[in-house]
C-alpha cells in the first residue's frame, strides 16, 4: 500500500506540500482538507482583490488538486469533524498548513473600542471570507488610520483609497466595494513607526500609491534620507526604490485628488481614544538608536478618527493539543516537523512572512520526512476518513464541487470583476443544490 498523507490546510503551503509529494512519492496518495468549502487560503481570502494577478497561482495549484493522487475536502474542520489524532491513526502522516490567521494585538489601551480592527479580520470582510462577513466596519468617516508598513497596512490604506468603480472592478466582497463606494474618506494616516528605509512594505506596492484615480499620497520630505545616503537595493525590499517613490510623494500637493494618503514615519500608537467606539488615536512619536531599536520620545499628538486597522502582523493558532510555541507564536518544530509522521509548513511553521513562493521549499522538505516514511506505510488514508466523515454526516464539498462554486461566482460576476464572491458557507453550499 502507498503513503498516505493528510494535510489539514488548503493555502500555499499546503497545496506546496501536496506538490512535492506527488513528485517525490508519485504512489502516495493525499488528502487537502479544508474547513471552508473554497481552497487556496490567503489566495482567496488575504490577497489584495486589486492583485490578481497574485492569484495566478491557483492555476497550478489546481493542477495538483486535479491529480489523480490528490483530493481536496473542503468543509471539514478539524478538530471538529475530525480530531489530529484520528487522522494520524488514519494517515501515514499528517502535515499542518493552517496558517497564521489571527491578528497580533497592538497592546495599547483602547484598542478593544468599536472601530478598532486588526488586519486579518478587515482583509477577511472585504475578501468576503465567511467568518468576517458580519464585521460591518462604519466607514461613515472622514478619517481613518492605518498602523503598520508592511505590505497589508498598504493594501488596506491603497484600496479604502479606491472609487467604487474601482474596486468593483475587482473580487472584493460586493458589500465591501459598496461600503468603500459611499465612504466619505478623505483622509487615510498610515502610521510606521520606524523610518522609510525600515519600513516592511517593498517597491511595488509603493509604487502603487502614484496610480490612484482618486488620492494622492503624501510624504513629508524631512523624513526622508539625504541624497547623500547609500541605499541598498536587494529586489523587492529595494531601500533605493521604495524611497524613489516617497521622494516622488514628498512633492505632491494635498489638494490635487479628493482623497489624501498621509504615509507617516517615526510615529506609534499609545492609545486608542473614545466612549465605546473610537473617536481618535494617540501616536507618540519615535527615533530610532543607533542599533535601529524604536524609542518613544515623549511628544504626541492625537488624530480624530472613526476606524482604526491595525496592520502589524498575525500569528497561528493552537490546534487540538498539537504542541504549540507561545514564544513564537507558532507550532514548536524542528525544520518542519513536530513529531515522527506530523508535520508542518507554510505560515504555521515560520511565521507569516514573504510571498507566495516563500512557502514552496516548505513543501519540498515535508517530502523529504514523507519519503523517509514510504517503507513503513500501512495506513488506509482516505477510505478511512470517508468512512468516519460518512458517519458524522459531514457534507464534503469535493474539488469538483469547488469548480462548480467558482463557476457560480464567476457567472454571477459584473462590473468588469473576475467574480462575485458567495459570502456565507450555506450560500455556497446552496449553489450546489
Ligand atoms: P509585516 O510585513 O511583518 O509588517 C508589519 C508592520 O507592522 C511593520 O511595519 C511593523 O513595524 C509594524 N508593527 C508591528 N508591531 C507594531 C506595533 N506594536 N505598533 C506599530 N507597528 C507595529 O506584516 P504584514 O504587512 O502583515 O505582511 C505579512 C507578510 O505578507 C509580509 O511578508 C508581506 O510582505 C507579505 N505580503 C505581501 C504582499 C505582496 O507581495 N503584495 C501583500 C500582503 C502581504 P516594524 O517593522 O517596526 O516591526
Amino acid at each position: 500500500m502507498g503513503l498516505t498523507v493528510a494535510i489539514v490546510g488548503s493555502g500555499p503551503g499546503g497545496f506546496y506540500s501536496a506538490a512535492a509529494l506527488i513528485k517525490e512519492i508519485p504512489d502516495c496518495r493525499v488528502d487537502i482538507i479544508d474547513r471552508l468549502p473554497t481552497p487556496f487560503g490567503l489566495i482567496r481570502a488575504g490577497v489584495a482583490p486589486d492583485h490578481q494577478s497574485s492569484k495566478k497561482i491557483a492555476k497550478i495549484f489546481e493542477r495538483t488538486a486535479q491529480a489523480p493522487q490528490v483530493r481536496f475536502l473542503g468543509n471539514v474542520e478539524v478538530p471538529r469533524d475530525v480530531s489530529i489524532a484520528e487522522l494520524r491513526g488514519l494517515y501515514d502522516a499528517v502535515v499542518l498548513a493552517t496558517g497564521a490567521p489571527k491578528d497580533r494585538r497592538l497592546g495599547i489601551p483602547g484598542e478593544d473600542l468599536v472601530g478598532v480592527y486588526g488586519s486579518s479580520e478587515f482583509v477577511g470582510w472585504y475578501n468576503a471570507h465567511p467568518d468576517f462577513k458580519e464585521l460591518a466596519p462604519d466607514l461613515s468617516t472622514g478619517t481613518a488610520v492605518v498602523i503598520g508598513a508592511g505590505n497589508v497596512a498598504l493594501d488596506v490604506a491603497r484600496l479604502l483609497a479606491k472609487t467604487g468603480e474601482e474596486v468593483r472592478a475587482t473580487d472584493m466582497a460586493h458589500y465591501a466595494a459598496d461600503a468603500i463606494d459611499v465612504a466619505p474618506l478623505a483622509d487615510i494616516h498610515v502610521f510606521a513607526r520606524r523610518g522609510p528605509l525600515q519600513a516592511a512594505f517593498t517597491h511595488k506596492e509603493v509604487k502603487e500609491f502614484g496610480e490612484l484615480d482618486n488620492a494622492v499620497t503624501l510624504v513629508d520630505p524631512a523624513v526622508l534620507p539625504g541624497e547623500d545616503v547609500a541605499l541598498e537595493d536587494k529586489g523587492r525590499g529595494s531601500q533605493e526604490k521604495n524611497i524613489g517613490y516617497l521622494r516622488e510623494y514628498a512633492r505632491n500637493k494635498g489638494d490635487e485628488k479628493p482623497v489624501r494618503i498621509h504615509l507617516q514615519f517615526y510615529a506609534m500608537p499609545v492609545a486608542v481614544l473614545g466612549e465605546g467606539k473610537v473617536s481618535a488615536i494617540r501616536m507618540e512619536r519615535t527615533r530610532l538608536t543607533e542599533d535601529g531599536k524604536v524609542v518613544a520620545t515623549g511628544e504626541t499628538f492625537e488624530v480624530p478618527c472613526n476606524i482604526v486597522v491595525a496592520c502589524i502582523g498575525t500569528q497561528s493558532m493552537p490546534l487540538d493539543n498539537v504542541a504549540y510555541d507561545e514564544r513564537n507564536q507558532r507550532f514548536q518544530n524542528q525544520d518542519g516537523k513536530i513529531e515522527d509522521g506530523l508535520y508542518v509548513a507554510g505560515w504555521a511553521k515560520r511565521g507569516p512572512s514573504g510571498t507566495i513562493a516563500t512557502n514552496f521549499p516548505d513543501g519540498s522538505q515535508v517530502a523529504e520526512y514523507a519519503k523517509a516514511l514510504v517503507p513503513d506505510a500501512f495506513k488506509q488514508g482516505p477510505a478511512g476518513l470517508d468512512q468516519l466523515l460518512a458517519d458524522r454526516e459531514v457534507r464534503v464539498v469535493t474539488f469538483e464541487d469547488w469548480k462548480r462554486i467558482e463557476a457560480a461566482e464567476e457567472a454571477g460576476a459584473s462590473h468588469g470583476a473576475p467574480r462575485r464572491k458567495f459570502t456565507t458557507i450555506p450560500d455556497m453550499l446552496g449553489s450546489l443544490g
